[in-house]
This record gives structure tokens, C-alpha cells and sequence, in this order.
């Protein structure tokens, strides 16, 4: 494995993936050959410490940045050089990982239209575009099955998949964190409409999360996203735009309060509540998992069998702190839980009324819980 890579190493060396690229189209046929087959041989061949496994998923993992022993004692330490390119990218035609596509591109795919296109351009990035539509393609496919390896820029030491998501623009992937500066840096002066100029941070954050499906929300529903557009983007946040019932408890709050301008506030207060609820209730039902993502939905909580996890979740939020004797003076937060508990279970028994086959099973279900939560 490693003399592969040092094989690599030798064959392109450079700073980034693009000069890679410009080198790499330099070598002469025979060599290109060779790379080729050799990409194929270690298909799939990768080992447990060449990878970084994810926080929050253990089946995602990106490939750790790994240093060439070769130069170690060399009089001249430069960071560029030792690095291994050892980064795969997915080739948007066939989906193999290799980890020279224009050489890949050159040798596989000359026939087609954009490839050719691609070969007869010159510059360094010329092969970007293509390079980013396999990857986007690659890690979409990674978060829908919840597995695989995931491709991104500037790998860093440790890492949680949902920190990471697509500039809205190029689909180029990184740190969400860093997705403002890079629109500065790529967007701001390209042809892109004029309107991403005026985009704030939170704005571009969200631009990403909806591009891949983090945001559980329906289309004709721009209320929520005035909410979800002044979010500061954390865990709670990110919980908060993926639920169903979360999001339409943002909604509730938003029509009620239609026409004040604090609505989103409130709104934005309501939804951060319920997504701690649903947080809480999940480490409750599952402890050993700990970091690890876990999907349930606030409406798979809202069942009578789940009952008494509820009602441990609700007072877990509403007094965090029990030694504390204020706390347990003022119920005003308990209140508010209870509250938007009972709208989301009222909005769940409306969603399952008006779909088009409604399940009388699932809707007693959910009027047993409604009358639980009267009573206690
Ligand atoms: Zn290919
Ligand atoms: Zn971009």
C-alpha cells in the first residue's frame, strides 16, 4: 500500500490538486498506463489507519493527509512536499474512485463531449468543475446511505458529517463554517446573480443544508425560512430544520404572530426548545450511542408506548439544573414545553388525517397520547 503511494508521490508532486493535474497530463502515455491500472488493482483496498472516521457517524470517514517518510531528515522541511496526494476523487461517469481523473478522463472517457471539451482547454482548472460534479455525486450519496467515504477540501484532524456541506454555487465541499469566506473568495465577483452578494453567512449555511436534504421542510413554506434564515447554525439548529413536526411547530408560531416583527424571534425560540426536547429524548432512548447521529424523528416519539421517555425529556429541559431550588419555583419553562408538546401532537394528528391514506391505527395512537398529555 504505501509503496503505491510513494509511487504516486513521486509521479505528482505538487501543491495542489489542480497543478497535480498540469503535471500529470505532462507524463507520457506509458506512464498514464500505468497509473491507471495500478488505481485499479487498490480499488476499494483501504485501511483502517488511513482513515478518519467521522464523530457523529462511524460508517463516514474521509482519507487522513498523510505525511511521506521518505523526506524526513531532509535539510529543507516544506509542508507541500510532504504531503501525500493520496486523495480519491469520484469520476462523475463510471463513479470509480481514482486518484488522477484527468488522467483517468484521458485514458477512459476522451469520447465524451465534456471530457473533450475539458482536454482541449488550458489552464490549471480546467478539469475543476468536472472534478467537483463526481464528488458532489459521491457525497450525496454517502449521506443518503449513511456510509462511505466522504470527499471533501482541507481535511481536517477530526471532524462530524454534519459540520460539512456543499457551496450552494460550485457544490464544492467544505467546513460549513467556512462557506462565507469562500463565497467571497470564488463568488463574489463571477457571473453568479448579484443577489448572492447581498447573501449573509446564515443564509449561504442554509443554502448548502437544503442542498442536500437537511432541511425538512415543504417548498411552499417560506415562513419557516424566515426563521431558519437569522439561526445561528449549531447542533440544536441542525436537529431543529431536519424534523417534520419541529418545522411545522415554527410555522404555528409564525402565523400566529403574523404580521410582528419579533414573529421569527419567537418562532426561532419555540423550534431551539422543541429540538432540545428531541435530543434529549433520543439520548434517553439510546444512551450507548452517545455522539453517534441518530434519526428518530420527534414523531416517531410521539407514540403512548414512548409515553414516560417524553415525560423524562420534558423535565430533563425544563429543569436542567434540579439542585437548583429557583428553578423548580419558576415552571415557566415546563409550561412552554407542555405547550408546543401539545401542538406538535395536534399538528401530527392533522398531518396523518390529511394525507391521502390516512392509518386509523396511527391516528388513535396519536389521540391516546393527546389525552395522556391532559392528563398529567
Ligand atoms: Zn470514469
Ligand atoms: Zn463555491
Amino acid at each position: 500500500m504505501y509503496t503505491t503511494i510513494s509511487f504516486y508521490f513521486i509521479a505528482v508532486l505538487s501543491s495542489d490538486s489542480s497543478e497535480e493535474e498540469e503535471q500529470c497530463l505532462q507524463e507520457d502515455t506509458e506512464q498514464e498506463k500505468e497509473i491507471v491500472e495500478q488505481e485499479n488493482d487498490f480499488e476499494d483496498d483501504i485501511e483502517e489507519d488511513e482513515i478518519l472516521r467521522a464523530k457523529d457517524n462511524k460508517h463516514i470517514y474521509i482519507r487522513k493527509v498523510l505525511k511521506n517518510n521518505n523526506l524526513e531528515g531532509s535539510s529543507q522541511p516544506n509542508k507541500k512536499l510532504d504531503r501525500v496526494y493520496n486523495q480519491k476523487h469520484c469520476c462523475f461517469l463510471c463513479k470509480k474512485m481514482v486518484l488522477h481523473l484527468p488522467s483517468h478522463f484521458k485514458s477512459k472517457h476522451h469520447m465524451v463531449p465534456e471530457i473533450k471539451e475539458a482536454l482541449m482547454k488550458t489552464g490549471k482548472r480546467r478539469f475543476d468543475e468536472l472534478r467537483v460534479k463526481g464528488d458532489h455525486m459521491n457525497n450525496e450519496q454517502v449521506l443518503k446511505e449513511g456510509k462511505g467515504e466522504l470527499i471533501i477540501s482541507r481535511r481536517p484532524k477530526e471532524f462530524r458529517v454534519t459540520d460539512f456541506g456543499p457551496c450552494s454555487i460550485c457544490f464544492e465541499w467544505m467546513k460549513i463554517d467556512y462557506l462565507h469566506k469562500h463565497h467571497k473568495r470564488a463568488h463574489s465577483e463571477t457571473s453568479v446573480s448579484d443577489s448572492t452578494k447581498l447573501q449573509s453567512k446564515k443564509v449561504i449555511q442554509l443554502n448548502s443544508d437544503r442542498e442536500v436534504g437537511r432541511v425538512n421542510i415543504e417548498k411552499q413554506s417560506n415562513v419557516v425560512n424566515q426563521v431558519l434564515e437569522i439561526m445561528t447554525r449549531d447542533e440544536v439548529k441542525v436537529v431543529a430544520q431536519g424534523d417534520e413536526l419541529i418545522c411545522a411547530l415554527g410555522e404555528s408560531w409564525m402565523r400566529r404572530n403574523f404580521g410582528n416583527k419579533k414573529a421569527k424571534y419567537y418562532a426561532s425560540q419555540h423550534m431551539r426548545l422543541m429540538a432540545k426536547f428531541l435530543m434529549n429524548l433520543r439520548e434517553l432512548d439510546c444512551p450507548s450511542l452517545g455522539n453517534e447521529v441518530q434519526a428518530q424523528s420527534l414523531w416517531d416519539f410521539l407514540v403512548p408506548s414512548k409515553y414516560d421517555l417524553v415525560v423524562a425529556a420534558a423535565v430533563q429541559l425544563a429543569y436542567p439544573y434540579m439542585d437548583d431550588v429557583d428553578d423548580l419555583r419558576s415552571p415557566s419553562n415546563a409550561i412552554k414545553i407542555k405547550y408546543d408538546i401539545l401542538k406538535v401532537i395536534n399538528e401530527k394528528w392533522a398531518r396523518i388525517q390529511i394525507r391521502g391514506n390516512p392509518d386509523p391505527e396511527e391516528a388513535h395512537k396519536c389521540d391516546t397520547f393527546l389525552r395522556l398529555m391532559n392528563i398529567k
